[in-house]
């Protein structure tokens, strides 16, 4: 096992790419502009990255579009699109150190992580979208002799792709593996705090052979390069993760320019159900997991945990128990399970909401933030008990380590409760009653259920929500949907 020092080696000598990458090759914003990129772990600036703002993003459209008229990628059979995305795959399993580095330097999250999950999980999603896309049929409709109508699934074009900070090379992998597989072309906007890992990949994509300006990269900020993508008359599509607010913000860019298409993967809020009845053990270690796995940076974490009340001391206190498997702290250690948050405002915002749970319900556990290295980004794992279900704490999607505790009587009124949401991302039910299991899950309102596990994933399975978590599925066979048109072309005969 590669220990911290050697980590710490590593990170020293690390080359960053800075630049914007269009048409193959990476060059500086058009206005010159730079920011910087921060490690949270200690405040350190790891490089100065190129701005980019609406010129460089009609660079980089005018770039794919390019591409994608001539066929230079889009023209390939879907055979050859799968053998340079498999290509893509091995070098990204190759670079899974560097790519791992990456994300924990520009984000925060612990080295273990990054380098087990998220960097093989990114080469996975290549290869399992490249392997999918040359056994996927078109249709011919039943309309009888004399007639044949073909369905057929075409590319869309352009494809904008603005994604957030949380799980940086996964959610760019979790875009552009169905975007590239299906022959559209696609600029990725990553988020300004965590840039680098999407620029590393644009560089391992040519050198997989995906051809030049087919796949663009534009680091800049939401207000200024985002919403240029978003407001773009050239632009095909956008797909989005991120938050609620700012993707209500990309459905009125495209209301007010070209009325592309808009797909949504936003906030979330998501309950995770304990019955009396469930392995109380199992599921306190796993609530641990769901609300603790990358500091409760994810969309889908279980920030909002309904207990019978009949275990709910009991579960509690093996839930606090628990939390002793996440220590926290630098995240080039190995033996980190939870690092600092993203960045010093992110922090702030996640410590004034536990000032607000000390005014709302009774803190069980934790409510701690540490300065480390000159960061003042580390917050532990925090437990609110008694919260009511209309405390702020509980409604309001915090992005940290924060979980809110609520109690329930009947499985009537936990369902009210985990559906009384404004977001429906995912759920987690926990019960030995396999009928209780089911009649729960048909009624929560979300996207994906967990029944006696949190957080259930996989390339074979839709992953996104509805309500106000958003539409449109990542991952999957159906993920291909997003980013092809259907269009029927009939032959009379
Ligand atoms: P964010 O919405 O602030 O930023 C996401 C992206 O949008 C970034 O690239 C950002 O630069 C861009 N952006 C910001 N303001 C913009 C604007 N005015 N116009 C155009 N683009 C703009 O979200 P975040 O803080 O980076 O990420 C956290 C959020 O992402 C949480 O709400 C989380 O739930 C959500 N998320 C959802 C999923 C999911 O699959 N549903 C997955 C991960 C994260």
């Amino acid at each position: 096992m590669t220990t911290m020092s050697e980590w710490r080696d590593r990170a020293a000598s690390l080359k960053f790419r800075n630049g914007i990458y269009i048409d193959g090759a990476f060059r500086d914003a058009a206005s010159g502009g730079r920011f910087e990129t921060v490690n949270p772990a200690n405040a350190a600036v790891l490089t100065a990255v190129a701005r980019g703002t609406a010129e460089d993003i009609d660079a980089a459209v005018a770039s794919a579009r390019r591409a994608f008229d001539d066929g230079r990628w889009s023209g390939k059979t879907p055979a050859e699109r799968k053998e340079v995305l498999l290509r893509l795959a091995a070098l990204i399993r190759d670079n899974v150190p560097e790519l791992a580095l990456l994300d924990t330097l520009d984000m925060g999250k612990p080295i273990t992580d990054s380098i087990t999950i998220d960097a093989p999980g990114s080469a996975h999603f290549f290869q399992w979208h490249a392997e999918a896309i040359d056994k996927l049929y078109d249709e011919i409709a039943p309309t009888g002799s004399g007639n044949l109508a073909m369905i057929r699934r075409m590319p869309l074009g352009v494809i904008g792709a603005v994604v957030p900070w949380n799980f940086p090379l996964d959610m760019a992998t979790w875009k552009l593996a169905p975007a590239l597989a299906t022959g559209n072309s696609v600029v990725l906007k990553p988020a300004e705090q965590s840039p680098l890992s999407a620029l590393m990949l644009a560089e391992l994509a040519s050198e997989a052979g995906l051809p030049d300006g087919v796949l663009n990269v534009v680091p800049g900020f939401g207000e200024d390069a985002g919403r240029a993508l978003g407001l773009h008359p050239d632009v095909d599509a956008i797909v989005f993760t991120g938050s609620t607010k700012v993707g209500k913000m990309f459905m009125t860019y495209a209301g007010t320019s070209n009325m592309k298409q808009v797909w949504l993967e936003t906030g979330g809020k998501s309950p995770n159900l304990v019955f009396a009845d469930a392995d109380l053990e199992q599921a306190a270690q796993m609530a641990a997991f769901g609300i603790l796995f990358n500091s409760g940076e994810v969309c889908s974490a279980n920030s909002r945990l309904l207990v019978h009340r009949s275990v709910q001391e009991e579960f509690t206190a093996k839930l606090i128990a628990a939390t002793a498997a996440w220590p926290m702290g630098d995240p080039l250690d190995p033996a980190t399970r939870m690092g600092p948050l993203v960045e010093k405002s992110h922090a702030d915002r996640v410590a004034r909401y536990i000032e607000i749970g000390r005014g709302e319900a009774r803190l069980a556990h934790g409510g701690v933030r540490e300065t480390r290295d000159g960061s003042d980004c580390y917050i532990g794992a925090t437990i609110f008990n008694d919260v009511a279900p209309d405390a702020r704490i509980a409604r309001e999607e915090i992005f940290g380590p924060v979980l809110a505790v609520t109690p329930f009587d009947t499985d009537e009124e936990a369902l009210r409760i985990a559906n009384d949401s404004e977001y429906g991302l995912a759920a987690s039910v926990w019960t030995r009653d396999l009928s209780r299991a089911l009649s729960v899950s048909d009624r929560l309102r979300v996207g994906t259920v967990s029944v006696n596990t949190v957080d259930a994933l996989s390339a074979m399975t839709p992953f996104g929500g509805v309500k106000q978590s958003g539409f449109g599925r990542d991952l999957s066979i159906h993920s291909f949907d997003k980013y092809c048109a259907l269009k029927t072309v009939w032959v009379k005969y």
